[in-house]
């Protein structure tokens, strides 16, 4: 069986590691946000591509929710002895990742390409494939002006109260190599617990790519990001509350309206009233909370297809 999946860094990494779990990892594809990408200290940095690559490769800090395990901070250090801006954390054996992406870049090689041979050498069998080779920038509008996607999240701890969301360079993007004919041929399309204003909604906005949803013939059933009226973790409620969205998973049902055949919620929320649900425990913990949502993911879908 042929899954999809869209997805963003941590939420979804969670989801597509459930996955590898219970299918064969060449018959998974992973369709990643890029629009969270940015340069930083001259460095190409893909913040949701490097946490599906650390987390499907075993690589992934679990504790801290994002980077490397025993990573180790010389550079850093080095870096604010020398007045460098040390508000984005990269780790050593990060930046070995960073430097190596931006200069094959420079060198004309594509993200996705360059993705693919990260992810090969790292024994990664997932296909992860990038939303888009193209320049796609997530700005906020908010209360202080227009703020870069990493400038919000990281350095302003999404503080400022969001207007608008706007997705630079989307609406000239195309679809990454292999994007919409992994969709094409998907059996399941899940789009994973992500923020959908953030996460989800970047790689939708890529033109072609919600219409290869709607064309595809395998189902397309949601894991709500939200449980007990909360988001998990992360911006998406204050986000949903600041947009005068009601936080609960009929709001997320509406937000993909059009698009998703079901939604997987917790077993402490109600069922919707508007599309099919089914409930489980939602929140993965542990690595067979991932199996065991992914598992509920794909049985709700075959319940709808
Ligand atoms: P980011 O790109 O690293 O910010 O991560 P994502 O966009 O992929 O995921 C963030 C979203 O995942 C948040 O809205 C969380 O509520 C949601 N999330 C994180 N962990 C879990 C979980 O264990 N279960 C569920 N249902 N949602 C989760
Ligand atoms: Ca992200």
């Amino acid at each position: 069986m042929k899954v999809v999946a869209l997805t963003g860094g941590v939420g979804g990494a969670k989801l597509v590691l459930g996955l590898q779990q219970i299918l064969p990892a060449p018959d998974l594809t992973a369709i990643v946000n890029t629009a969270d990408d940015f340069r930083h200290l001259g460095l190409h940095v893909s913040p949701d591509i490097d946490t599906l690559l650390y987390t499907l490769s075993g690589k992934a800090n679990r504790e801290q929710g994002w980077g490397r395990e025993g990573e180790s901070w010389a550079f850093m250090e080095a870096l604010r002895e020398l007045g460098g801006e040390d508000w984005f954390q990269m780790g050593d054996m990060d930046l070995a990742l960073h430097v190596l992406r931006t200069m094959r870049l420079a060198q004309g090689d594509t993200l996705s390409a360059i993705t693919a041979e990260f992810a090969r050498r790292w024994g990664v069998d997932v296909a992860l494939l990038p939303m888009s080779d193209d320049p796609v920038a997530t700005w906020l509008h908010t209360e202080e002006g227009k703020l870069e996607f990493q400038r919000y999240f990281v350095e302003r701890r999404c503080e400022p109260d969001v207007s608008r969301i706007e997705f630079q360079g989307a609406a000239r993007a195309l679809p990454g190599p292999g994007v919409i004919e992994a969709i094409g041929r998907a059996d399941v399309i899940l789009i994973a617990p992500s923020n959908p204003y953030l996460s989800i909604d970047p790689i939708l906005a890529v033109p072609g790519i919600r219409q290869a949803l709607i064309d595809g013939t395998g189902p397309v059933v949601s894991v709500s990001p939200i449980i007990g009226g909360q988001a998990v973790k992360g911006p998406t409620s204050k986000l949903m509350a600041g947009l005068g969205v009601p936080v609960n998973n009929e709001s997320i049902a509406a937000h993909y309206a059009g698009l998703i055949d079901a939604l997987l919620v917790d077993s402490g929320d109600d069922l919707l009233a508007s599309l099919p649900s089914m409930r489980t425990p939602t929140l993965m913990r542990t690595t067979e909370d991932r199996a065991r949502v992914a598992e509920a993911a794909l049985t709700l879908a075959r319940g709808v297809a």
